[in-house]
C-alpha cells in the first residue's frame, strides 16, 4: 500500500523538465510591483518591454473587418496567402530580401513562437546552441524545452559587446548545432554592424551551423542605425533564420502575431510542426498582421518612431548626466541599459530598493545573464510623462545613496 500511494505522489508530479526552469526574476519584481499596487501604492512600470501607446486604429479596423468577413476559421498551417504576401513584400522593401512567400515565410504566433519552431525544426537531443550572455531571458528555457543545450558566450563590453571569432571559438564544439542572437539587442540596445555579422556568417559557413536571428526590433533602429538580416550575407540563406513580428514596433504583443523566415526546407518542417503544435497564427491576427506591414500603415508609424528615439535618447542623457549612473545612448530597441556598478549594489539589490522606495520597476540585468549582474534595464518608450516622472525618481534614488 505505501509502495502504491509512493508511485501515485509521483505520477501526480509535474514534469521534471518544467520543475527545472528557473522562475524569472522579472515575474518576481513583476509579483512585488502587484502586491503594492494591491496595497494602494501606484507604481510606475518600467519592466516590461512594451510601448505607451495601444495598436493603430487602422490595424484594429482590419481585424474587425476580417472578423465582420466571417474570417474565424483556421487558416493553412503557413499561414493566409494575403499575410504571406504582406510579410514578403515588406522582407523585399525593407531588409533586402527576395522570397517566395509560399516557400520561405510562414505565419507564427509571435516571435517567441517562431523561436520554438525553428528549434524544434533544427535541434536533436543533446545539439548545442551558442547563445549571448547576455540575452533574452527565455531563450535558455526555451532552448531546454526544445532537447537542446544552451552555451552562452559572453558579449564582453571591452569589445563593444560583439563578438569575436574566438569568442565563438571558445563555445563551439562537436555538438554545436546552430548560432542564437539579437539585433538590435534586447537588453543591451546594439544594433550589430556588417562586420559584427560577417564574423557569425563566417563561422557558420565552415561549420555548417544554422542561425537564428531574433529580428524582433528590426524596425526600431536609431539616428543612422541600420538593421541587417544576416540573411543577406553571402552564402547565408541556406543557414539563416530569420524572426520577426508586430510585437514591439506596432504595439501588437497581445495579438501575438509575427513570422519566420528561412530556406523553404526548414520553413516546410516548421509548417509540419505548426499543423501538430497549434495549427496556424490566429487568422484575425493574421488580417491586422498584414495592415500592419502595408506600406501605407507602416509610412503612418513613421513619426511614432522617431519620437521612440528621442524618449531612448532623452531617457540614456538624463540617466548618464548622474554621477552614480552610466549609459550610452541605445542604437536600436526600447531600453535604456544603465551600468550601476558606481552605486555598488548588485542589480538585483538596485532594483528592490528602487521598487521599495521609489515605487519604480526595472529588470535586474543579471536576469540577462552571468555577467551583467551590474546593470539594470529600463524601459524607455513609456509615456513622456512616465518617463520624465520616472527619470527623476531614479536620480533622486541614486543622489540618496
Ligand atoms: N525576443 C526578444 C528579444 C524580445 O525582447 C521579446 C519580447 N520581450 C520577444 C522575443 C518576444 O516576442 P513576441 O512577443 O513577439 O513573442
Amino acid at each position: 500500500m505505501q509502495a502504491m500511494l509512493k508511485e501515485v505522489d509521483r505520477k501526480l508530479q509535474p514534469a521534471r523538465r518544467a520543475l527545472g526552469l528557473p522562475q524569472s526574476s522579472t515575474v518576481r519584481i513583476a509579483d512585488l510591483a502587484s502586491a503594492m499596487r494591491r496595497a494602494g501604492t501606484p507604481v510606475l512600470d518600467f519592466s516590461a518591454g512594451r510601448a505607451a501607446e495601444a495598436t493603430d486604429a487602422a490595424i484594429c479596423d482590419a481585424a474587425v473587418a476580417a472578423l465582420s468577413a466571417g474570417d474565424t476559421h483556421q487558416t493553412p498551417a503557413r499561414g493566409t496567402p494575403a499575410y504571406l504576401a504582406a510579410c514578403a513584400a515588406k522582407l523585399k522593401s525593407a531588409n533586402g530580401l527576395d522570397l517566395d512567400p509560399d516557400a520561405e515565410v510562414i505565419a507564427t504566433m509571435g516571435c517567441k513562437q517562431g523561436l520554438v519552431l525553428s528549434l524544434m525544426a533544427t535541434l536533436d537531443p543533446g545539439d548545442e546552441v551558442i547563445v549571448e550572455d547576455p540575452c533574452f531571458v527565455s531563450y535558455a528555457p526555451t532552448i531546454e524545452l526544445c532537447g537542446g543545450v544552451p552555451i552562452a558566450a559572453t558579449l564582453s563590453r571591452d569589445n563593444g559587446y560583439r563578438w569575436s571569432r574566438e569568442d565563438l571559438g571558445a563555445a563551439l564544439t562537436d555538438r554545436t548545432k546552430a548560432i542564437l542572437y539579437c539585433s538590435p539587442h534586447n537588453p543591451l540596445g546594439v544594433v550589430h554592424t556588417l562586420e559584427d555579422l560577417a564574423v557569425i556568417a563566417d563561422v557558420a559557413t565552415e561549420r555548417g551551423l544554422f542561425v537564428i536571428a531574433d529580428e524582433i526590433y528590426e524596425a526600431v533602429t536609431w539616428h543612422d542605425r541600420r538593421h541587417t538580416p544576416i540573411a543577406t550575407l553571402p552564402g547565408m540563406r541556406d543557414h539563416a533564420i530569420g524572426l520577426m513580428g508586430m510585437t514591439k514596433s506596432y504595439s501588437m504583443g497581445g495579438w501575438r502575431i509575427g513570422y519566420a523566415y528561412a530556406s523553404a526546407d526548414v520553413i516546410s518542417t516548421m509548417v509540419v510542426l505548426q499543423q501538430h503544435l497549434m495549427t496556424c497564427a490566429s487568422s484575425i491576427a493574421q488580417a491586422a498582421g498584414a495592415a500592419a506591414l502595408s506600406p501605407e500603415i507602416t509610412a503612418k508609424m513613421a513619426p511614432l518612431w522617431q519620437d521612440w528615439q528621442a524618449r531612448c535618447d532623452f531617457v540614456a542623457e538624463e540617466l548618464d548626466a548622474h554621477p552614480a549612473l552610466g549609459v550610452s545612448p541605445p542604437e536600436g530597441g526600447f531600453y535604456a541599459w544603465i551600468d550601476i556598478s558606481r552605486t555598488g549594489l548588485t542589480s538585483q539589490a538596485f532594483t528592490e530598493a528602487l521598487l521599495a522606495e521609489k515605487s519604480m520597476t526595472v529588470v535586474p540585468g543579471g536576469t540577462f545573464g552571468a555577467s551583467t549582474d551590474r546593470f539594470i534595464r529600463m524601459t524607455a518608450v513609456k509615456s513622456w510623462d512616465d518617463i520624465r516622472e520616472g527619470v527623476a525618481r531614479m536620480k533622486a534614488f541614486a543622489d540618496a545613496l
